[in-house]
């Protein structure tokens, strides 16, 4: 499996590019800025984006979807309670100082327990609120990874100060859906640097019981 990480945006969020090796059909998570070098990395990979999985409507995230959306053709798929998030990405832009991004129409509404196909890999959706209403993590156990958004972090958790932030909810969140996963998942956030599951369990500051 083809796994490459952008930094993207001036929040530096990780956008993860996946693709299949034999049927060349890939999936982008997260394209919240810098699409045309997103384009690069799929065009490098002579990839056919199939998705684009949105794993909460913070600007960040979800900014560059409409562009790459336009540029691949690829339907985009979000949890419906972002919904009204999403509509605030002009305020959002204003929080930031930034331009305001193009609107993305929304194709496919993701729930706990889909699927994701992808070549021969299956993404498990796992619905994750706490951060926003309808932030996703998505699992690949064929992998051992785990795109968690801004739901856990190397040695952090998501803020929960924002409108939709829940901070016993995110907890909840971590500890029943993300931490009962095999340790030895990798665990891909939002922003930062890469970790385990086992690692966050044991030494996570915010997860100790
Ligand atoms: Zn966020």
């Amino acid at each position: 499996m083809i796994h490459e990480i952008l930094r993207v945006g001036p929040l530096q969020c990780n956008c993860s590019i996946f693709g299949d090796e034999e049927s060349r059909e890939g999936l982008v998570v997260d394209p919240g800025d810098d699409v045309d070098q997103v384009l690069a990395v799929i065009r490098r990979h002579q990839l056919r984006i199939k998705v684009i999985v949105i794993t909460h409507a913070h600007i960040d995230h979800i900014g560059g979807a409409q562009k790459l959306k336009q540029e691949t053709g690829a339907p985009v798929y979000m949890n419906d309670n972002d919904a009204e998030l999403k509509k605030m990405l002009g305020v959002q832009a204003a929080w930031l100082g930034v331009p305001e991004p193009q609107q993305v129409d929304i194709d496919v509404s993701i729930k706990d327990g889909d699927r994701v196909v992808m070549g021969a890999a299956e993404l498990h959706v796992l619905h994750t609120p706490g951060h926003t209403q309808g932030s996703v993590s998505l699992w690949l156990p064929s992998e051992g990874k785990l795109v968690a958004g801004d739901t856990l972090f190397r040695d952090s958790v998501g803020r929960t100060d924002l409108p939709g932030g829940d901070a016993r909810q995110i907890l909840r969140s971590i500890h029943d859906k993300l931490l009962t996963l095999p340790p030895e998942t990798v665990v891909i956030p939002g922003h930062g640097h890469n970790t385990t599951i086992g690692r966050e369990r044991q030494f996570n500051p915010f997860l100790s019981l």
